[in-house]
């Protein structure tokens, strides 16, 4: 992460830039500016020596007009207060322009779980929602997986919660595992979301998805599955680039014929490392890790951090690039926007392009309380149909009021959520 770099500062600008572009007033302006609750907190953890560690722990509720907060919980060595509160406020938005009853929200541990023991990652897990207990719930707050989290650490967070509720409340989490209150299509859905709006942004350019390429960045549960949905509609993938635990640095994987999803998945661990070793066996070039953005392709997927195309890294996109799909939050900095507008690079943004992981996870909220689960076909049939509508409503817009994409979507979300606050007489 580049020094300097702050998260919520950059959701706020984004955010009033376009309360700019809609005139939004003032009372109802502020309220959308700032989280409406925070919990700041310790988790102690009995680690597997003996000692005691204290961790720290976040969970950041930005807005709850449209519906119960919801939002991933990131475990990271660098995550900060600003870092949860812009995901959080990236939530609210990413909800409403995929028009689902939910707010936003993020929680977060300052941890790396990868050099934790699995006992100690329960311990974490079930401290952090001892210490949230009150204040989340189904119809309050959902918490879901995000970077470094998975369903194994849901189904823990789930169980903690239930205990101490004394029932059962399946809603309370998503992404948990399947046959544990999970639903079908979840871990696919964030990645198969970035692919169904490349699918449909590839249409208005008028090209064919099938011989284009492109270039991802992480290979962790967003990359992995918009790489092989990718890879199966004809495309080609040049590299894949990830973070390394052990060397502490990012390496970007290639090979001139392609990448082939299923071996690298099959030498990549649970945080979406690929084994360097077998990689470079196997007869990928190893290179350093920024390479991922200067590759000659017709479509960057950056699916890692925030952060990573800012006014340095914009300038090494190379010419042939022409559509870039955030499947990460918050990857491009407000400085990179214009340059990628003057190029005319056709821009899926972030809350819009990873939405598929939430809009799942509303499904998995629904089936949850049915107490009744969809076949996997009929999940991806339903996520296919909302992120294309969302997708085409956004698009539209920017057509007709010629605004730049991520304007467009700003302006359909913050409209929603003012309208909500206006209606319940909070603005
Ligand atoms: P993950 O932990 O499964 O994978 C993250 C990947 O990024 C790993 O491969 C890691 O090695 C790589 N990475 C980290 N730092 C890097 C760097 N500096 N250079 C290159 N690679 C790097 O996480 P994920 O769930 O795939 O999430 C990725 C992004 O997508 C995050 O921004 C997250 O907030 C967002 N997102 C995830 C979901 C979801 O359902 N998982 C939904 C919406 C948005």
């Amino acid at each position: 992460m580049k020094e300097g770099f702050n998260a919520f500062e950059m959701a706020q600008g984004q955010f009033d830039r376009v309360a700019d572009l809609l005139g939004l007033e003032g009372g109802v302006r502020e309220l959308l500016r700032w989280p409406m609750r925070e919990f700041h907190f310790t988790i102690p953890v009995r680690m597997d020596d003996g000692s005691v560690k204290v961790f720290r722990g976040f969970r950041i509720q930005h807005n709850d007009l449209r519906g119960p907060a919801k939002g991933g919980i990131r475990f990271h060595p660098q995550e900060t207060a600003d870092t949860v509160r812009a995901l959080a406020t990236w939530m609210t938005w990413k909800c409403a322009l995929v028009d689902i009853p939910l707010g936003g929200g993020k929680g977060g541990i300052i941890c790396d779980p990868r050099r934790m023991s699995p006992r100690e990652q329960e311990q974490l897990c079930r401290g952090w929602v001892r210490q949230v207990f009150k204040n989340v719930g189904p119809v309050s707050d959902v918490p879901a997986p995000d970077v470094m989290t998975n369903a194994q650490h849901m189904l823990w967070m789930l169980d903690e919660y239930e205990v101490l509720a004394g029932g059962h409340y399946p809603g309370f989490i998503t992404g948990k595992p399947i046959g544990m209150g999970g639903s079908l299509g979840r871990t696919e859905a964030t990645g198969f979301g970035v692919m169904f709006c490349v699918r449909e942004a590839v249409r208005r350019l008028n090209r064919q998805l099938k011989g284009m390429t492109a270039a991802f960045q992480g290979f962790g549960n967003v990359a992995q599955h918009a790489l092989r949905w990718f890879t199966a509609a004809g495309g080609k993938a040049l590299c894949v680039s990830c973070w390394d635990g052990h060397d502490n640095i990012a390496y970007t994987y290639r090979h001139a014929d392609g990448v082939d999803p299923d071996f690298l998945v099959s030498i990549t661990d649970s945080y979406g490392a690929i084994d360097r070793g077998k990689a470079a066996a196997a007869g990928y070039e190893v290179l350093p890790g920024e390479e991922w953005i200067k590759q000659p392709v017709d479509i960057l997927v950056p699916c890692a951090l925030e952060n990573q195309i800012n006014a340095d890294t914009v300038r090494e996109i190379a010419g042939s690039v022409s559509l870039i799909a955030e499947g990460a939050n918050g990857p491009t900095t407000p400085d990179a926007d214009p340059v990628l507008q003057q190029r005319g690079i056709y821009v899926i943004p972030d809350f819009l392009c990873n939405a598929g992981g939430v809009t799942c996870s509303y499904f998995e909220q629904v089936q949850a309380a049915m107490n009744f689960y969809w076949e996997r076909d009929e999940v991806l049939q339903r996520l296919d149909a909302v992120m294309t509508r969302a997708f085409n409503a956004m698009a539209d817009l920017a057509d007709s009021r010629r605004v730049y994409m991520r304007d467009a979507a700003y302006m359909i979300a913050v409209d929603r959520v003012a309208q909500a606050a206006r209606l319940r007489g909070r603005a």
